[in-house]
């Protein structure tokens, strides 16, 4: 059996505020299997970002151990963190992102060539994604002549174009109304399975994350698993 994609140890997370420590995650446990999709629900300030944050090794968190692909991260250099990261994460967030002065194939091809691929192969790839998710009339727009669910589908297909063996999405159809919003989830959900990648994806939304594998909902700081 392969290691999972991302183990979550006994993660804690206290955040200092002027009203003393809010402490949002005590303890959370978490394996995701290679190609698992897992939600994650829970109301606004439950802690989901915290979570993704603290798994994507963008934070520190209080306690506890974050494994990728059976590594423990927790104690790396932020240099060898990034690298982990650049090599093994991909992100989505529920603000695009983008670059507006470029077209949303060398959105999704830029990344490419910072890891190191040639351009013509970046733009090869980032057209296959893009046509996957649906925007093959899209490629050359900027970001701001696109609308928000084919914004985020370029973030999605950004996330993906380095082929990254777990996808972190933090409300990825957070802003969008709720049709294009079912839509936009069902490409992130589809390509997701098309790709093989582990994904944990955060949402609000019960309706859109009982599609996925597993649902857990964060309550007082602990995953609770839901059940449809
Ligand atoms: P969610 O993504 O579920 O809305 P978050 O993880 O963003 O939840 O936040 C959980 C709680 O932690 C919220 O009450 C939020 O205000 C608080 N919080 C998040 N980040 C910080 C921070 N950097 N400093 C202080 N409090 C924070
Ligand atoms: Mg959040």
């Amino acid at each position: 059996m392969s290691d999972p994609v991302l183990s979550i140890r006994g993660l804690e997370r206290t955040y200092t505020t002027g009203a003393g420590p809010l402490t949002v995650l005590r303890g959370v446990d978490l394996d995701v299997e290679p190609g698992e999709i897992v939600g994650l629900v829970g109301p606004s300030g439950s802690g989901k970002s915290s979570l993704l944050h603290a798994a994507g090794l963008l934070e520190h968190p209080n306690g506890g151990r974050i494994l990728i692909e059976g590594r423990d991260c927790s104690d790396l250099s932020d240099r060898a963190r990034t690298q982990v990261r650049l090599a093994t994460i991909g992100f989505v967030y529920q603000f695009h992102h983008l670059l507006p002065e470029f077209s949303a194939l060398d959105n999704v091809a830029l990344p490419q060539m910072i890891a190191g691929a040639s351009r013509r192969t970046a733009r090869e790839r980032a057209a296959v994604l893009l046509t996957e998710l649906g925007l093959s009339q899209r490629m050359e727009h900027q970001p701001a002549q696109l609308s928000g669910g084919e914004q985020q589908r370029v973030a999605i297909a950004r996330a993906l174009s380095n082929r990254p063996r777990l996808l972190l999405a933090d409300e990825p159809t957070g802003n969008l109304d709720p049709h294009t919003s079912a839509g936009v989830f069902e490409s992130l959900y589809a390509l997701a399975r098309e790709e093989g990648v582990a994904a944990m994806v955060a949402t609000h939304n019960f309706e859109l994350a009982r599609h996925m594998d597993r649902v857990f909902a964060l309550k007082d700081g602990h995953l609770e698993p839901q059940r449809f």
